[in-house]
């Protein structure tokens, strides 16, 4: 029987998280098209990852319902079917709530989740036609707060519920399904000028319950699983991969 050719769309996949969800996809013989803001990077990881597999760079920004369609019109276009989206993208701006202003708040609510809805609203015919499947990267932030993180806080709460509502309105044909990471050490995983070793203390990996800060890896071994047969009485659900430390009492 010949083998399917599946199709990944990874936003953000050219750096951090993304770029580790990209490589365990092209690892599995599956086609990734990374939608990224950053032509650098993207660019830069679609050659390093060249001889794993079909890798595709398509610059989008996930807030602009247009760059969006053209998105989706460019991988059907180029591989004909879309298996899974993963709705990675997201930004942070941390800022004392007086003086964070409306761009802002719209700007981290525009990327991450706005741009959720955007790329799930303009997909879903392609992975209802081949029983797909959405994974959303929400944040243990979602839960838990520290102090001037409303946008990003408020955002990713937001993905976890619209991850619940996408399950319900898609149905049987759609898996969707989140994974709420905590904290995961991307230095090494961003664009070359950017890269930075990781400066991790022992006290750092040692105030997790699981011993140690998390990895790109953790998160992208998750991703593998869900869009797995093994996974297919999952959807709705969010994935808490934060080495336990919303699991922690914090008394001093
Ligand atoms: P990162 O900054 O390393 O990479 C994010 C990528 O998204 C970049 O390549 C960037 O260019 C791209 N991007 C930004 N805005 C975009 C847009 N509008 N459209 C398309 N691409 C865009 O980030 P990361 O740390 O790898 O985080 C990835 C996801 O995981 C985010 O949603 C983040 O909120 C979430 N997360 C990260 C951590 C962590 O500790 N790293 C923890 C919890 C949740």
């Amino acid at each position: 029987m010949p083998q399917i050719n599946r199709i990944a769309i990874i936003t953000g996949g050219a750096q951090g998280i993304g770029k580790s969800i990209t490589k365990a996809f092209l690892e599995k013989g599956w086609t990734a098209v990374i939608a990224d803001t950053d032509r650098e990077a993207g660019e830069e990881t679609a050659r390093e990852f060249d001889t794993l597999g079909t890798i595709t760079f398509i610059q989008t920004d996930v807030s602009e319902e247009k760059q969006v369609e053209r998105l989706v019109e460019k991988t059907i276009l180029l591989f004909g079917r879309i298996d899974a989206l993963i709705n990675n993208a997201g930004i942070s701006i941390n800022k004392p709530l007086t003086t964070l202003t409306i761009e802002e708040w719209n700007r981290v609510l525009g990327t991450n989740l706005t741009g959720i809805f955007l790329c799930a609203k303009h997909s879903c015919s392609h992975l209802q036609r081949v029983g797909g499947c959405i994974i959303n990267i929400a944040s243990t932030r979602a839960f838990m707060s520290e102090a001037c993180t409303e946008a990003y806080s408020a955002s990713k709460g937001g993905v976890v519920a619209l991850t619940h509502a996408l399950a319900v309105s898609l149905g049987s044909g759609i898996r969707v399904n989140c994974i709420s990471p905590g904290w995961i050490e991307t230095g090494l995983w961003k664009k070359k000028s950017r890269r930075i070793t990781p400066a991790l203390s022992a006290e750092d990996h040692l105030q997790h319950p699981a011993g140690r800060v998390g990895t790109p890896e953790d998160i992208s071994s998750l991703v593998l699983y869900l869009v797995s047969t093994e996974a297919s009485f999952l959807t709705g659900s969010n994935l808490i991969a934060d080495g336990g430390m919303t699991r922690k009492m914090m008394y001093s």
